[in-house]
Protein backbone atom coordinates (compact mmCIF):
# COMPACT_ATOMS: atom_id res chain seq x y z
CA UNK A 1 0.00 0.00 0.00
CA UNK A 2 1.32 3.77 -0.65
CA UNK A 3 1.35 5.87 1.93
CA UNK A 4 -0.61 9.33 1.50
CA UNK A 5 1.85 11.98 2.47
CA UNK A 6 0.97 14.66 4.38
CA UNK A 7 0.73 18.06 3.32
CA UNK A 8 3.88 19.10 5.04
CA UNK A 9 5.49 16.40 3.65
CA UNK A 10 4.48 17.04 -0.13
CA UNK A 11 5.39 20.01 0.04
CA UNK A 12 8.70 19.91 1.38
CA UNK A 13 9.16 17.51 -1.90
CA UNK A 14 8.79 20.12 -3.93
CA UNK A 15 10.88 21.94 -6.67
CA UNK A 16 10.74 25.50 -5.75
CA UNK A 17 11.93 28.14 -8.37
CA UNK A 18 13.28 30.90 -6.41
CA UNK A 19 10.77 33.80 -6.56
CA UNK A 20 13.16 36.40 -8.75
CA UNK A 21 12.99 33.22 -11.40
CA UNK A 22 9.26 33.34 -11.65
CA UNK A 23 8.69 37.28 -11.42
CA UNK A 24 11.08 37.69 -14.44
CA UNK A 25 8.73 34.56 -16.12
CA UNK A 26 5.51 36.94 -15.47
CA UNK A 27 7.22 40.23 -16.49
CA UNK A 28 7.25 41.63 -13.21
CA UNK A 29 10.49 44.08 -13.19
CA UNK A 30 13.42 43.19 -10.78
CA UNK A 31 12.56 47.07 -9.05
CA UNK A 32 8.98 45.93 -8.44
CA UNK A 33 9.80 42.52 -6.47
CA UNK A 34 10.50 43.21 -2.76
CA UNK A 35 12.30 40.18 -1.78
CA UNK A 36 11.76 38.16 1.70
CA UNK A 37 14.29 35.64 1.39
CA UNK A 38 14.36 33.62 -1.52
CA UNK A 39 11.08 32.48 -1.49
CA UNK A 40 8.53 34.80 -1.09
CA UNK A 41 8.34 38.16 -2.58
CA UNK A 42 6.23 41.73 -2.08
CA UNK A 43 5.17 43.29 -5.25
CA UNK A 44 5.75 47.19 -5.18
CA UNK A 45 2.07 48.73 -6.16
CA UNK A 46 4.19 51.00 -8.98
CA UNK A 47 3.51 47.89 -11.10
CA UNK A 48 -0.24 49.38 -11.65
CA UNK A 49 1.24 52.44 -13.53
CA UNK A 50 3.05 50.29 -15.89
CA UNK A 51 0.34 48.06 -16.95
CA UNK A 52 -2.24 50.59 -16.48
CA UNK A 53 -2.95 49.98 -20.45
CA UNK A 54 -3.08 46.13 -20.20
CA UNK A 55 -6.30 44.56 -20.67
CA UNK A 56 -7.27 42.38 -17.47
CA UNK A 57 -7.11 38.84 -17.47
CA UNK A 58 -10.27 36.62 -16.75
CA UNK A 59 -11.62 36.75 -13.38
CA UNK A 60 -12.57 33.41 -12.15
CA UNK A 61 -14.09 33.03 -8.33
CA UNK A 62 -14.25 29.52 -6.51
CA UNK A 63 -16.79 29.52 -3.87
CA UNK A 64 -18.20 25.66 -2.75
CA UNK A 65 -21.42 24.24 -1.11
CA UNK A 66 -22.18 24.60 2.32
CA UNK A 67 -19.27 22.92 3.94
CA UNK A 68 -18.74 20.40 6.46
CA UNK A 69 -16.50 21.63 9.52
CA UNK A 70 -14.07 19.92 7.21
CA UNK A 71 -13.76 22.27 4.50
CA UNK A 72 -14.69 20.92 1.30
CA UNK A 73 -11.55 22.20 -0.34
CA UNK A 74 -12.29 25.50 -2.40
CA UNK A 75 -8.17 26.51 -1.48
CA UNK A 76 -7.36 23.15 -2.82
CA UNK A 77 -9.18 23.67 -6.03
CA UNK A 78 -8.14 27.58 -6.42
CA UNK A 79 -4.82 26.13 -6.22
CA UNK A 80 -5.58 23.45 -8.55
CA UNK A 81 -7.15 24.81 -11.21
CA UNK A 82 -4.44 27.45 -11.45
CA UNK A 83 -1.84 24.55 -12.04
CA UNK A 84 -4.21 22.92 -13.92
CA UNK A 85 -4.43 26.50 -16.25
CA UNK A 86 -1.05 25.98 -16.89
CA UNK A 87 -0.84 22.87 -18.00
CA UNK A 88 -2.93 23.65 -20.75
CA UNK A 89 -0.97 26.75 -22.07
CA UNK A 90 -2.90 29.58 -20.57
CA UNK A 91 -1.57 32.05 -18.35
CA UNK A 92 -3.32 31.88 -14.69
CA UNK A 93 -2.40 33.13 -11.74
CA UNK A 94 -4.06 32.50 -8.04
CA UNK A 95 -4.98 35.02 -5.46
CA UNK A 96 -5.64 33.72 -1.93
CA UNK A 97 -6.04 34.68 1.83
CA UNK A 98 -3.58 35.20 4.30
CA UNK A 99 -3.53 32.22 7.08
CA UNK A 100 -4.13 33.43 10.32
CA UNK A 101 -1.71 31.72 13.01
CA UNK A 102 -4.78 31.03 15.19
CA UNK A 103 -6.66 28.23 13.39
CA UNK A 104 -2.84 26.95 12.68
CA UNK A 105 -2.32 25.85 16.34
CA UNK A 106 -5.85 25.37 17.11
CA UNK A 107 -8.22 22.85 14.34
CA UNK A 108 -8.88 23.86 11.19
CA UNK A 109 -5.41 23.65 9.94
CA UNK A 110 -3.65 25.90 7.74
CA UNK A 111 -4.93 27.53 4.70
CA UNK A 112 -2.73 26.88 1.47
CA UNK A 113 -4.47 24.14 -0.35
CA UNK A 114 -3.83 20.85 0.42
CA UNK A 115 -2.41 17.57 -1.17
CA UNK A 116 -0.52 18.09 -4.91
CA UNK A 117 -2.11 21.57 -4.82
CA UNK A 118 -0.33 23.73 -2.46
CA UNK A 119 1.05 26.86 -2.35
CA UNK A 120 4.60 26.76 -1.16
CA UNK A 121 7.21 27.48 0.89
CA UNK A 122 3.65 26.37 3.32
CA UNK A 123 5.65 26.57 6.39
CA UNK A 124 6.39 30.14 5.61
CA UNK A 125 2.89 31.16 4.25
CA UNK A 126 1.60 29.43 7.43
CA UNK A 127 3.83 31.00 10.11
CA UNK A 128 5.07 34.29 10.32
CA UNK A 129 5.19 35.23 6.35
CA UNK A 130 6.02 38.79 5.75
CA UNK A 131 4.44 40.47 8.62
CA UNK A 132 1.29 41.16 7.18
CA UNK A 133 -0.64 40.02 10.41
CA UNK A 134 2.06 42.20 12.78
CA UNK A 135 0.61 45.23 10.86
CA UNK A 136 -2.83 44.28 10.93
CA UNK A 137 -2.08 43.75 15.34
CA UNK A 138 -0.38 46.82 16.02
CA UNK A 139 -1.93 49.15 13.68
CA UNK A 140 -5.32 47.94 15.67
CA UNK A 141 -3.76 48.04 19.20
CA UNK A 142 -1.92 51.42 18.66
CA UNK A 143 -6.00 52.90 18.42
CA UNK A 144 -6.74 50.38 21.40
CA UNK A 145 -4.03 52.23 22.99
CA UNK A 146 -4.54 55.60 21.57
CA UNK A 147 -8.09 55.56 23.00
CA UNK A 148 -7.04 54.49 26.76
CA UNK A 149 -4.49 57.20 26.66
CA UNK A 150 -7.13 59.97 25.68
CA UNK A 151 -9.31 59.08 28.27
CA UNK A 152 -6.12 58.96 30.96
CA UNK A 153 -4.95 62.79 29.02
CA UNK A 154 -8.39 64.48 29.91
CA UNK A 155 -10.80 62.53 27.48
CA UNK A 156 -11.30 66.17 25.63
CA UNK A 157 -13.42 64.29 23.19
CA UNK A 158 -15.75 63.03 25.73
CA UNK A 159 -15.39 59.27 24.97
CA UNK A 160 -18.11 57.33 26.84
CA UNK A 161 -15.91 54.46 28.53
CA UNK A 162 -19.06 52.68 28.21
CA UNK A 163 -19.43 52.86 24.65
CA UNK A 164 -15.79 51.74 23.37
CA UNK A 165 -16.67 49.21 20.53
CA UNK A 166 -12.89 49.03 19.43
CA UNK A 167 -11.34 45.92 21.25
CA UNK A 168 -7.69 45.00 21.42
CA UNK A 169 -6.50 41.85 18.77
CA UNK A 170 -3.70 38.81 18.78
CA UNK A 171 -3.27 36.60 16.11
CA UNK A 172 -3.78 33.48 18.30
CA UNK A 173 -6.94 30.94 19.84
CA UNK A 174 -7.12 32.45 22.99
CA UNK A 175 -10.73 32.43 24.71
CA UNK A 176 -9.17 33.82 28.02
CA UNK A 177 -8.73 37.21 26.57
CA UNK A 178 -12.33 37.38 25.17
CA UNK A 179 -13.49 39.46 27.74
CA UNK A 180 -11.04 41.62 30.29
CA UNK A 181 -10.48 44.25 32.18
CA UNK A 182 -8.33 47.22 31.53
CA UNK A 183 -6.50 50.37 33.38
CA UNK A 184 -6.34 47.89 36.88
CA UNK A 185 -3.91 50.02 39.21
CA UNK A 186 -5.07 53.03 40.04
CA UNK A 187 -4.64 56.79 38.88
CA UNK A 188 -1.20 56.48 37.14
CA UNK A 189 -2.20 53.46 34.89
CA UNK A 190 -5.38 54.75 33.26
CA UNK A 191 -9.21 54.23 34.11
CA UNK A 192 -10.51 51.47 34.51
CA UNK A 193 -12.76 49.69 31.77
CA UNK A 194 -14.13 46.48 30.28
CA UNK A 195 -12.37 45.46 27.16
CA UNK A 196 -11.40 42.23 25.25
CA UNK A 197 -9.29 40.61 22.63
CA UNK A 198 -10.20 39.53 19.10
CA UNK A 199 -8.43 37.48 16.71
CA UNK A 200 -6.13 39.78 14.32
CA UNK A 201 -8.37 38.75 11.34
CA UNK A 202 -11.76 39.57 12.98
CA UNK A 203 -10.12 43.36 12.91
CA UNK A 204 -11.66 45.98 11.03
CA UNK A 205 -8.02 46.96 10.37
CA UNK A 206 -8.21 43.26 8.11
CA UNK A 207 -10.98 44.54 6.57
CA UNK A 208 -9.97 47.80 5.64
CA UNK A 209 -6.64 46.44 4.01
CA UNK A 210 -8.48 43.53 1.69
CA UNK A 211 -11.19 46.60 0.10
CA UNK A 212 -8.50 49.62 -0.08
CA UNK A 213 -7.63 50.94 -3.62
CA UNK A 214 -4.28 52.28 -2.59
CA UNK A 215 -2.54 53.78 0.36
CA UNK A 216 -3.77 56.85 0.72
CA UNK A 217 -7.69 54.93 0.28
CA UNK A 218 -6.51 52.57 3.48
CA UNK A 219 -5.54 55.79 5.42
CA UNK A 220 -8.69 57.59 4.72
CA UNK A 221 -10.72 54.07 5.55
CA UNK A 222 -8.33 54.15 8.45
CA UNK A 223 -9.59 58.20 9.62
CA UNK A 224 -13.59 56.46 9.01
CA UNK A 225 -13.33 53.63 11.56
CA UNK A 226 -15.75 54.31 14.63
CA UNK A 227 -14.29 53.55 17.91
CA UNK A 228 -16.40 54.72 20.27
CA UNK A 229 -19.37 57.09 20.93
CA UNK A 230 -19.07 60.12 23.15
CA UNK A 231 -21.37 60.96 26.38
CA UNK A 232 -24.10 62.61 23.50
CA UNK A 233 -23.80 59.24 21.55
CA UNK A 234 -22.44 60.82 18.51
CA UNK A 235 -19.84 58.23 17.04
CA UNK A 236 -15.55 59.16 17.37
CA UNK A 237 -13.45 57.87 14.88
CA UNK A 238 -9.83 56.90 14.78
CA UNK A 239 -9.55 60.23 12.79
CA UNK A 240 -10.98 62.14 15.89
CA UNK A 241 -7.92 60.01 17.60
CA UNK A 242 -5.75 61.68 15.06
CA UNK A 243 -3.56 58.33 14.53
CA UNK A 244 -4.96 57.06 11.34
CA UNK A 245 -1.91 58.38 9.82
CA UNK A 246 0.41 56.57 11.64
CA UNK A 247 -1.71 53.28 11.19
CA UNK A 248 -1.57 53.70 7.61
CA UNK A 249 2.29 54.31 7.98
CA UNK A 250 2.53 50.33 9.53
CA UNK A 251 1.07 49.73 6.31
CA UNK A 252 3.95 50.93 4.23
CA UNK A 253 5.12 47.32 3.28
CA UNK A 254 2.31 45.28 4.23
CA UNK A 255 -0.27 47.03 1.77
CA UNK A 256 1.72 45.09 -0.89
CA UNK A 257 0.57 41.83 -2.49
CA UNK A 258 2.87 38.84 -1.31
CA UNK A 259 3.91 36.42 -4.09
CA UNK A 260 4.57 32.67 -4.03
CA UNK A 261 4.56 29.71 -5.54
CA UNK A 262 2.09 26.32 -6.38
CA UNK A 263 3.70 23.25 -6.27
CA UNK A 264 4.17 23.74 -10.06
CA UNK A 265 5.36 26.85 -10.03
CA UNK A 266 2.68 28.92 -10.98
CA UNK A 267 2.54 32.69 -8.91
CA UNK A 268 0.09 32.97 -6.29
CA UNK A 269 -0.44 36.39 -4.75
CA UNK A 270 -1.72 35.75 -1.10
CA UNK A 271 -2.56 38.97 0.71
CA UNK A 272 -5.15 39.73 3.42
CA UNK A 273 -7.96 37.33 5.31
CA UNK A 274 -10.78 38.79 6.95
CA UNK A 275 -13.08 36.71 9.08
CA UNK A 276 -15.85 35.77 6.75
CA UNK A 277 -18.46 36.14 9.27
CA UNK A 278 -18.21 39.77 10.34
CA UNK A 279 -16.30 40.93 7.59
CA UNK A 280 -16.33 39.65 3.81
CA UNK A 281 -13.83 37.01 3.76
CA UNK A 282 -11.54 37.63 0.93
CA UNK A 283 -8.01 38.65 0.15
CA UNK A 284 -7.43 42.04 -0.45
CA UNK A 285 -8.97 43.91 -3.94
CA UNK A 286 -5.19 44.64 -4.71
CA UNK A 287 -4.08 41.21 -4.61
CA UNK A 288 -6.98 40.17 -7.42
CA UNK A 289 -6.21 43.37 -9.16
CA UNK A 290 -2.38 42.66 -9.56
CA UNK A 291 -3.69 39.03 -10.76
CA UNK A 292 -5.46 40.49 -13.43
CA UNK A 293 -2.90 42.34 -14.81
CA UNK A 294 -0.17 39.55 -14.54
CA UNK A 295 -2.34 36.50 -15.94
CA UNK A 296 -4.92 35.94 -18.10
CA UNK A 297 -6.94 34.28 -15.61
CA UNK A 298 -6.89 34.98 -12.15
CA UNK A 299 -8.40 32.25 -9.57
CA UNK A 300 -9.21 33.15 -6.57
CA UNK A 301 -11.83 32.69 -3.41
CA UNK A 302 -14.10 33.40 -0.67
CA UNK A 303 -14.32 32.29 2.82
CA UNK A 304 -17.70 29.88 3.73
CA UNK A 305 -19.99 28.25 1.21
CA UNK A 306 -21.60 30.62 -1.74
CA UNK A 307 -24.47 32.31 0.45
CA UNK A 308 -21.90 33.51 2.40
CA UNK A 309 -18.82 33.74 0.42
CA UNK A 310 -19.90 34.64 -3.10
CA UNK A 311 -22.64 36.52 -2.20
CA UNK A 312 -20.38 39.12 -0.04
CA UNK A 313 -17.79 38.48 -2.94
CA UNK A 314 -20.21 39.83 -5.34
CA UNK A 315 -22.10 42.53 -3.52
CA UNK A 316 -19.38 43.64 -1.52
CA UNK A 317 -15.93 43.06 -3.06
CA UNK A 318 -16.42 43.35 -6.84
CA UNK A 319 -19.26 46.52 -6.29
CA UNK A 320 -15.76 48.62 -4.47
CA UNK A 321 -13.20 47.11 -6.98
CA UNK A 322 -15.20 47.75 -10.07
CA UNK A 323 -14.53 43.70 -10.51
CA UNK A 324 -16.90 41.25 -12.57
CA UNK A 325 -15.81 37.83 -11.99
CA UNK A 326 -16.11 35.66 -15.50
CA UNK A 327 -17.18 32.78 -14.26
CA UNK A 328 -17.60 30.92 -10.61
CA UNK A 329 -16.50 27.65 -10.04
CA UNK A 330 -18.62 25.82 -6.90
CA UNK A 331 -16.77 23.44 -5.32
CA UNK A 332 -18.72 19.94 -4.22
CA UNK A 333 -17.91 17.05 -2.52
CA UNK A 334 -20.06 13.90 -2.13
CA UNK A 335 -19.90 13.25 1.47
CA UNK A 336 -20.91 17.08 2.10
CA UNK A 337 -23.75 16.42 -0.04
CA UNK A 338 -25.19 13.13 2.04
CA UNK A 339 -24.50 14.94 5.02
CA UNK A 340 -27.22 17.35 3.61
CA UNK A 341 -28.99 14.53 2.67
CA UNK A 342 -29.35 13.63 6.37
CA UNK A 343 -26.34 11.49 6.85
CA UNK A 344 -24.57 11.48 10.29
CA UNK A 345 -20.86 12.83 10.16
CA UNK A 346 -19.69 8.73 11.12
CA UNK A 347 -21.41 7.41 8.57
CA UNK A 348 -20.43 9.78 5.40
CA UNK A 349 -17.73 7.03 4.33
CA UNK A 350 -20.40 5.10 3.08
CA UNK A 351 -21.71 4.81 -0.36
CA UNK A 352 -25.68 6.28 -0.17
CA UNK A 353 -26.85 7.23 -3.54
CA UNK A 354 -30.02 8.48 -1.74
CA UNK A 355 -28.87 10.67 -0.03
CA UNK A 356 -26.36 12.05 -2.63
CA UNK A 357 -29.62 12.60 -4.82
CA UNK A 358 -31.57 14.69 -1.17
CA UNK A 359 -28.74 15.99 -0.33
CA UNK A 360 -28.30 17.71 -4.14
CA UNK A 361 -30.61 20.35 -3.07
CA UNK A 362 -28.26 22.49 -1.41
CA UNK A 363 -25.94 22.56 -4.76
CA UNK A 364 -29.09 22.74 -6.52
CA UNK A 365 -29.38 26.20 -4.91
CA UNK A 366 -25.90 27.63 -4.85
CA UNK A 367 -26.21 26.69 -8.39
CA UNK A 368 -29.60 29.00 -9.01
CA UNK A 369 -28.11 31.64 -6.87
CA UNK A 370 -24.52 32.39 -8.99
CA UNK A 371 -27.19 32.38 -11.58
CA UNK A 372 -29.01 35.13 -10.70
CA UNK A 373 -26.09 37.31 -10.19
CA UNK A 374 -25.52 36.13 -14.07
CA UNK A 375 -22.85 34.62 -13.82
CA UNK A 376 -21.50 31.56 -15.80
CA UNK A 377 -21.28 28.86 -13.15
CA UNK A 378 -19.56 25.27 -12.96
CA UNK A 379 -19.09 22.19 -10.62
CA UNK A 380 -16.05 20.83 -9.58
CA UNK A 381 -16.72 17.92 -7.48
CA UNK A 382 -13.68 17.40 -5.20
CA UNK A 383 -12.82 13.93 -5.86
CA UNK A 384 -12.08 11.76 -2.39
CA UNK A 385 -11.23 8.47 -1.93
CA UNK A 386 -14.10 7.06 -0.65
CA UNK A 387 -16.50 8.16 -3.58
CA UNK A 388 -17.63 5.82 -5.31
CA UNK A 389 -18.21 5.18 -9.17
CA UNK A 390 -22.25 5.33 -8.77
CA UNK A 391 -22.16 8.11 -6.50
CA UNK A 392 -19.92 10.26 -8.98
CA UNK A 393 -21.91 9.05 -12.07
CA UNK A 394 -25.22 10.13 -9.80
CA UNK A 395 -23.45 13.84 -8.98
CA UNK A 396 -22.93 14.40 -13.00
CA UNK A 397 -25.86 13.35 -14.12
CA UNK A 398 -27.92 15.68 -11.43
CA UNK A 399 -26.07 18.41 -12.75
CA UNK A 400 -26.79 17.18 -16.27
CA UNK A 401 -30.04 17.68 -15.29
CA UNK A 402 -30.09 21.08 -14.06
CA UNK A 403 -27.87 22.09 -17.37
CA UNK A 404 -24.89 23.15 -15.50
CA UNK A 405 -21.59 22.53 -16.26
CA UNK A 406 -19.36 20.09 -14.38
CA UNK A 407 -15.88 18.58 -14.36
CA UNK A 408 -14.46 16.22 -11.82
CA UNK A 409 -11.85 17.78 -9.93
CA UNK A 410 -9.02 15.50 -8.77
CA UNK A 411 -6.24 18.18 -8.11
CA UNK A 412 -5.94 16.98 -4.20
CA UNK A 413 -4.58 13.60 -5.35
CA UNK A 414 -2.87 14.32 -9.12
CA UNK A 415 -1.90 18.19 -8.97
CA UNK A 416 -2.44 20.09 -12.06
CA UNK A 417 -3.21 17.17 -14.37
CA UNK A 418 -6.03 16.13 -12.08
CA UNK A 419 -7.63 19.69 -13.20
CA UNK A 420 -7.27 19.54 -16.82
CA UNK A 421 -10.72 18.68 -17.84
CA UNK A 422 -12.03 21.27 -15.07
CA UNK A 423 -9.55 24.23 -16.81
CA UNK A 424 -10.71 22.69 -20.52
CA UNK A 425 -14.29 23.15 -19.54
CA UNK A 426 -13.90 26.34 -17.65
CA UNK A 427 -12.11 28.08 -20.57
CA UNK A 428 -14.66 26.90 -23.45
CA UNK A 429 -17.15 28.58 -20.35
CA UNK A 430 -15.43 31.63 -20.45
CA UNK A 431 -15.45 31.89 -24.06
CA UNK A 432 -19.14 30.73 -25.08
CA UNK A 433 -20.67 32.56 -21.77
CA UNK A 434 -20.68 36.38 -21.76
CA UNK A 435 -21.23 36.93 -17.82
CA UNK A 436 -24.37 39.74 -17.36
CA UNK A 437 -23.68 40.59 -13.88
CA UNK A 438 -25.85 42.16 -11.82
CA UNK A 439 -25.80 42.71 -7.56
CA UNK A 440 -28.73 41.35 -5.98
CA UNK A 441 -29.31 44.95 -4.19
CA UNK A 442 -28.77 48.49 -4.46
CA UNK A 443 -26.73 50.46 -1.75
CA UNK A 444 -29.17 52.79 -1.55
CA UNK A 445 -31.94 50.89 -0.56
CA UNK A 446 -33.16 50.59 3.31
CA UNK A 447 -31.07 48.45 5.40
CA UNK A 448 -33.80 46.46 5.87
CA UNK A 449 -34.52 45.85 2.17
CA UNK A 450 -31.23 44.67 1.00
CA UNK A 451 -31.23 41.90 4.02
CA UNK A 452 -34.98 41.26 3.01
CA UNK A 453 -33.16 40.86 -0.91
CA UNK A 454 -30.17 38.71 0.02
CA UNK A 455 -32.82 36.14 2.71
CA UNK A 456 -34.96 35.88 0.54
CA UNK A 457 -33.23 35.60 -3.24
CA UNK A 458 -30.00 34.05 -1.71
CA UNK A 459 -30.92 31.95 1.83
CA UNK A 460 -34.52 30.91 0.07
CA UNK A 461 -36.01 31.81 3.34
CA UNK A 462 -39.41 33.76 3.80
CA UNK A 463 -38.33 36.67 5.54
CA UNK A 464 -36.20 38.50 8.47
CA UNK A 465 -36.97 39.21 11.74
CA UNK A 466 -35.16 42.22 13.69
CA UNK A 467 -34.91 42.13 17.51
CA UNK A 468 -35.84 45.52 18.99
CA UNK A 469 -32.12 46.32 19.50
CA UNK A 470 -31.58 45.60 15.91
CA UNK A 471 -34.46 48.01 14.89
CA UNK A 472 -33.08 50.68 17.08
CA UNK A 473 -29.63 49.52 15.64
CA UNK A 474 -30.48 50.87 12.49
CA UNK A 475 -32.70 53.70 13.29
CA UNK A 476 -29.32 54.92 14.79
CA UNK A 477 -27.39 54.14 11.08
CA UNK A 478 -30.00 56.26 9.33
CA UNK A 479 -29.87 58.87 11.54
CA UNK A 480 -25.47 59.38 11.03
CA UNK A 481 -26.36 58.56 7.30
CA UNK A 482 -24.08 55.42 7.53
CA UNK A 483 -27.34 52.93 6.47
CA UNK A 484 -26.37 53.40 2.32
CA UNK A 485 -23.52 50.62 2.72
CA UNK A 486 -23.66 47.12 1.47
CA UNK A 487 -24.25 44.33 3.97
CA UNK A 488 -22.20 41.92 5.41
CA UNK A 489 -24.02 38.96 6.92
CA UNK A 490 -22.57 37.12 9.52
CA UNK A 491 -24.71 33.92 10.33
CA UNK A 492 -23.25 30.22 10.32
CA UNK A 493 -21.71 28.58 7.26
CA UNK A 494 -23.15 25.01 7.94
CA UNK A 495 -26.91 25.97 6.85
CA UNK A 496 -28.33 28.15 3.86
CA UNK A 497 -30.66 29.47 7.05
CA UNK A 498 -28.99 30.99 10.66
CA UNK A 499 -29.92 27.40 12.21
CA UNK A 500 -26.44 25.01 11.55
CA UNK A 501 -28.36 22.05 11.60
CA UNK A 502 -31.31 22.74 9.18
CA UNK A 503 -29.34 21.23 6.24
CA UNK A 504 -30.40 20.87 2.39
CA UNK A 505 -31.85 23.72 0.88
CA UNK A 506 -34.98 24.60 3.59
CA UNK A 507 -37.70 26.53 2.87
CA UNK A 508 -40.40 28.75 4.65
CA UNK A 509 -37.71 29.58 7.60
CA UNK A 510 -37.02 33.07 8.94
CA UNK A 511 -33.33 34.53 9.83
CA UNK A 512 -33.35 36.62 12.52
CA UNK A 513 -30.94 39.73 12.68
CA UNK A 514 -30.27 39.98 16.41
CA UNK A 515 -27.66 43.06 15.71
CA UNK A 516 -26.87 45.57 13.13
CA UNK A 517 -23.39 47.43 13.25
CA UNK A 518 -21.42 49.48 11.00
CA UNK A 519 -17.73 49.10 10.18
CA UNK A 520 -17.36 52.46 8.89
CA UNK A 521 -13.75 52.54 7.79
CA UNK A 522 -14.10 49.29 5.97
CA UNK A 523 -17.82 50.39 4.43
CA UNK A 524 -20.42 47.91 4.88
CA UNK A 525 -23.04 47.29 7.80
CA UNK A 526 -22.84 44.00 9.54
CA UNK A 527 -25.55 42.25 10.63
CA UNK A 528 -25.15 39.55 12.93
CA UNK A 529 -27.81 36.46 13.59
CA UNK A 530 -26.49 34.57 16.46
CA UNK A 531 -23.43 34.99 18.61
CA UNK A 532 -20.65 35.58 16.74
CA UNK A 533 -16.93 34.13 17.75
CA UNK A 534 -14.91 36.46 16.53
CA UNK A 535 -11.71 35.35 19.33
CA UNK A 536 -11.80 31.54 19.19
CA UNK A 537 -10.38 28.90 21.97
CA UNK A 538 -8.55 26.02 21.44
CA UNK A 539 -9.73 22.60 21.30
CA UNK A 540 -8.82 20.05 24.01
CA UNK A 541 -5.87 18.56 22.02
CA UNK A 542 -4.84 21.36 19.24
CA UNK A 543 -3.00 20.65 16.46
CA UNK A 544 -0.12 22.76 17.87
CA UNK A 545 0.71 19.63 20.42
CA UNK A 546 1.77 17.59 17.41
CA UNK A 547 3.74 20.64 15.60
CA UNK A 548 7.33 20.37 15.91
CA UNK A 549 10.94 21.10 14.66
CA UNK A 550 14.16 18.95 15.40
CA UNK A 551 17.81 19.99 14.63
CA UNK A 552 18.29 19.72 11.13
CA UNK A 553 15.14 21.87 10.61
CA UNK A 554 12.99 19.34 9.96
CA UNK A 555 8.99 20.06 10.30
CA UNK A 556 6.47 18.03 11.65
CA UNK A 557 3.08 18.10 12.43
CA UNK A 558 2.00 21.04 10.18
CA UNK A 559 -0.73 19.49 8.69
P1 LIG B 1 -11.62 25.12 2.13
O1 LIG B 1 -10.77 26.12 1.39
O2 LIG B 1 -12.91 24.88 1.46
O3 LIG B 1 -11.74 25.38 3.59
P2 LIG B 1 -9.33 23.41 1.81
O4 LIG B 1 -8.98 23.48 0.38
O5 LIG B 1 -8.52 24.21 2.77
O6 LIG B 1 -10.88 23.73 2.02
O7 LIG B 1 -9.34 21.88 2.23
C1 LIG B 1 -9.64 21.47 3.54
C2 LIG B 1 -8.82 20.25 3.89
O8 LIG B 1 -9.27 19.13 3.12
C3 LIG B 1 -7.35 20.40 3.59
O9 LIG B 1 -6.63 19.81 4.63
C4 LIG B 1 -7.14 19.62 2.29
O10 LIG B 1 -5.86 19.08 2.22
C5 LIG B 1 -8.20 18.54 2.41
N1 LIG B 1 -8.70 18.10 1.09
C6 LIG B 1 -9.19 18.88 0.10
N2 LIG B 1 -9.57 18.16 -0.95
C7 LIG B 1 -9.32 16.86 -0.63
C8 LIG B 1 -9.51 15.61 -1.32
N3 LIG B 1 -10.05 15.55 -2.53
N4 LIG B 1 -9.16 14.48 -0.66
C9 LIG B 1 -8.64 14.53 0.58
N5 LIG B 1 -8.43 15.66 1.27
C10 LIG B 1 -8.77 16.83 0.69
Amino acid sequence: EVKVLSDIEIAQQSNMKPIAEIAKEWDILEDELELYGKYKAKINLSIFDRLKNKPDGKLILVTAINPTSAGEGKSTTAVGLGQALNKIGKRAVIALREPSLGPVFGIKGGAAGGGYAQVVPMEDINLHFTGDMHAITTANNLLSAAIDNHIHQGNTLRIDARQIVWKRVLDMNDRALRNVVVGLGGKPNGFVREDGFMITVASEVMAVLCLAEDLMDLKERFGRMIVAYNLDGEPVTAKDLGVHGAMALLFKDAIKPNIVQTLENTPALIHGGPFANIAHGCNSILATKLGLKIGEYLITEAGFGADLGAEKFLNIKCRYGGLTPSAVVIVATIRALKMHGGVKKTELGKENLQALEKGFANLNKQVENIRKFGLPVMVAVNKFTNDTDAEIELLIKKCEEISVEVALNEVWEKGGEGGIDMAQRIVNMIENEKPNFNYIYEVDESIKNKVNKIVTEIYGGKGVVFTNKALKQIKKLEEMGLDKLPICMAKTQYSLSDDKNLLGAPKDFEITVKEVKVSAGAGFIVCLTGDIMTMPGLPKVPSANKMDIDENGQIVGLF
